[in-house]
């Protein structure tokens, strides 16, 4: 591991002058923040990422769960995964958060690991992680072993010629189909996006995987108020029952009045190279009678632009199933 500059930040205005420092395009690669450090300290090791300042935001005042007068629900940037699944707000009006973060690593990994850093979890292609091989990513220009490699467990949707490599989060999943937005803050002010235009496909530039600038300091992500009546589930399948990364999953936010679906959201996991809403297979589902045949319909309509690769064919299927079962299990849900 290379030597770094490494600090405590007091309060979120000195870290964000801190990493205001940074110069390079490539997001934060000179500056990182670490709090829960369970993907950062491993990269450093593996020499993945090279930062030469580290700083420690453990201690700025970002780790509360409140809601907000209008409904919202605000969760700090290092509220721990643990405690998010854990918290009983979460549990009864987001069920599906629950959820993906439990499926997700394991219990230590939970008790570590934070929202913002969840945010930012990096690939686990194995090419990505291993410093004598090529990979677009970590090398801009240097190749994609992975496309014509060991692909089994990378993405069919969102891919591009330059990288196919999968978002790994569980949580990322369940906050876009619950149509998160997150807030950043920099030395000149603070922004919000919605998660869905934080995460960006790899197309020509798969280094950037998210609009983070230099200098920005995720500081909490808000949900929409929850609607009465709406059922949430988070399926995941995966090659072993724990500690595994997702090989397909789906996130099903529904509200079905009379039987019928009145407002849908759906993203899946596993399969895209950011988490994947589907508005296609929402689109599918909203007006229409709940059923199996309406489910296998909206399931076909959310891998219809899947591109498979050599090894990872079979996850077309697989994700079709894994959606239509979750919609299955939110439908019936009680
Ligand atoms: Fe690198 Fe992406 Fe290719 Fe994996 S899929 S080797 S992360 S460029």
């Amino acid at each position: 591991m290379d030597t770094f500059r490494f600090i405590k930040a007091r309060d979120v205005s000195h870290a964000v002058q801190e990493a205001s420092r940074s110069t390079t395009a490539q997001q934060g690669a000179e500056i990182r923040f670490v709090a829960g450090g369970t993907t950062l300290l491993d990269l450093m090791k593996l020499e993945v990422e090279r930062p030469s300042q580290v700083i420690d935001i453990n201690h700025l005042p970002l780790g509360n769960v409140e809601k907000l007068p209008d409904g919202r629900l605000k969760i700090g940037a290092l509220v721990r995964n643990f405690d998010l699944a854990h918290h009983a707000i979460v549990q009864s009006e987001y069920s599906v958060l629950s959820q993906a973060l439990l499926a997700g690593a394991s219990a230590q990994l939970r008790n570590m690991a934070t929202t913002a850093g969840n945010l930012l979890q990096r690939t686990r292609c194995v090419y990505f992680r291993n410093t004598a091989l090529a990979c677009n990513k970590r090398e801009p220009g240097s190749g994609c072993s992975a496309i014509d490699g060991d692909n089994r467990t990378l993405a069919i949707l969102g891919t591009s010629s330059s990288c196919i490599a999968t978002n790994p989060s569980d949580m990322n999943v369940a906050l876009t189909a619950l149509e998160a937005t997150i807030h950043i803050q920099n030395k000149k002010g603070e922004r919000s996006i919605p998660i869905d235009d934080f995460f960006a496909v790899p197309g020509s530039t798969p280094q950037h995987e998210n609009v983070l600038e230099p200098g920005d300091l995720i500081t909490y992500v808000t949900l929409p108020a929850s609607r009465p009546g709406t059922k949430s589930v988070y399926l995941k399948l995966r090659d072993r029952a724990s500690y595994e990364f997702a090989l397909a999953s789906a996130a099903v936010v529904a509200d079905v009045v009379d039987s019928k679906f009145n407002r849908v959201r759906i993203a899946l996991g596993g399969v895209g190279t950011k988490p994947w809403r589907s508005r296609e297979a929402e689109q599918a589902l909203e007006g229409r009678a709940v059923g199996q045949s309406v489910f296998r319909e909206a399931a076909a309509a959310a891998l219809h632009g899947a591109r498979p690769h050599s090894e990872n064919g079979f996850k077309i299927e697989l994700a079709r199933r894994c959606l239509a079962y979750a919609l299955t299990l939110a439908t019936t849900a009680a």
